[in-house]
């Protein structure tokens, strides 16, 4: 449901000279549709910049509470050559996916999804969630491993803590602390809590490009302010990434990883390699979820194909229309 050729970004930079290059990247509210449609602040793609490592997709959400929102009410819809990473903040979301897993989504603990060469999910806020807050990040694989089986792992990453910050580390390695969670590309993923006035340096990979996004209270990134929602962006280079909290806590995710380094297409909720590639994947969903010409009303009663089927009696999501011009491959 991303429609990357369309980003209004803005862009602030860093003081030049000496430290790492820093960029702020500004969201944008997207609705995620549904009857009361709740909407999610996108950080990733954009229009300068399509991936951080491996990232290329990264949405924010609430705090909202559900009586107004209407919470998340994602049916079935598939996806191709990515994981997705599902973080909350507070909340509880139910996944269902055609590999078979039934898993709550839960503050604290990671719920990565491996699409590889095809899945489909439902994703719905339970009834006991009153506020939803958290994001929902993507990761592309590559080439060598965009065809694997299908696949889903839980993990609750232990708080790993130090003078005025705390922090759970749910991909890769930092501050002492390693995910066993499964990666393609080197990648980092971590939820960082500073009090206020607290100051941390962490040690990073100068082979990695990180992202920074603010969930609460304004953050330093070395020199460089950012509010609530917004993704500061720290190209490869330095061995440490300083960030400060000032009359408020901060609470933070550090995103990061190698430069992905090959061309992705991505279109609705498909990363490919081509444009004919993706418009084969939409022609496969749609023929699943079609008969006689009508879109199925119980994901149940799918077709078999690549995408499976989800145990979930909520209708399939259909795919827009393919836009007219081709795909761009996005770098
Ligand atoms: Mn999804």
């Amino acid at each position: 449901m991303t429609n990357p050729e369309r980003d209004p970004a803005e862009l602030r930079l860093g003081p030049g000279g000496g430290g790492p290059r820093l960029e702020v990247l500004t969201p944008r509210e997207v609705p995620l549709g549904g009857l009361r449609a709740m909407t999610v602040r996108r950080t990733l793609p954009q229009r300068q910049r399509s991936l951080i490592g491996a990232w290329c997709f990264v949405d924010h959400y609430g705090p909202d509470l559900v009586t107004e929102t209407g919470g998340m009410q994602v049916s079935p819809h598939p996806h191709t050559g990515l994981q997705t990473v599902s973080w909350l903040f507070s909340g509880e979301i139910d996944h269902r996916d055609s590999a078979g897993h039934h898993a709550p989504v839960r503050p604290g603990e990671v719920n990565l999804m491996t699409a590889g060469r095809g899945i489909s999910h439902s994703e719905v806020s339970t009834s006991a969630t009153r506020l939803l807050h958290g994001v929902q990040l993507w990761v592309a694989l590559p080439e060598g491993s965009r065809h694997t089986d299908p696949g889903f792992e839980h993990y609750v990453p232990p708080r790993v803590r130090g003078p005025g910050w705390r922090a759970r580390v749910f991909l890769g390695s930092a501050l002492g602390d390693t995910s066993p969670v499964t990666t393609f590309t080197p990648l980092l993923g971590v939820e960082l809590v500073l009090e206020t006035g607290g100051s941390v340096m962490v040690p990073v990979d100068p082979a990695y490009e990180h992202g920074v996004l603010v969930d609460s209270g304004v953050l330093t990134v070395e020199h460089l302010d950012a509010k609530p929602s917004e993704l500061v962006y720290a190209a490869p280079g330095p061995t440490s990434l300083t960030l400060t909290a000032h009359d408020e806590p901060v609470r933070m995710l550090l995103l990061g990883g190698r430069p992905f380094g090959e061309p992705i297409v991505m279109w609705w909720n498909f990363v490919g390699r081509t444009h004919d590639e993706i418009v084969r994947y939409r022609a496969e969903w749609q023929a699943q979820i079609t008969r006689d010409g009508a879109v199925l009303r119980n994901s149940r009663d799918v077709a078999p194909g690549r995408f499976g089927i989800v145990d979930d009696p909520l209708p399939p999501i259909p795919a827009p229309a393919m836009p007219n011009a081709r795909l761009k491959e996005r770098r």
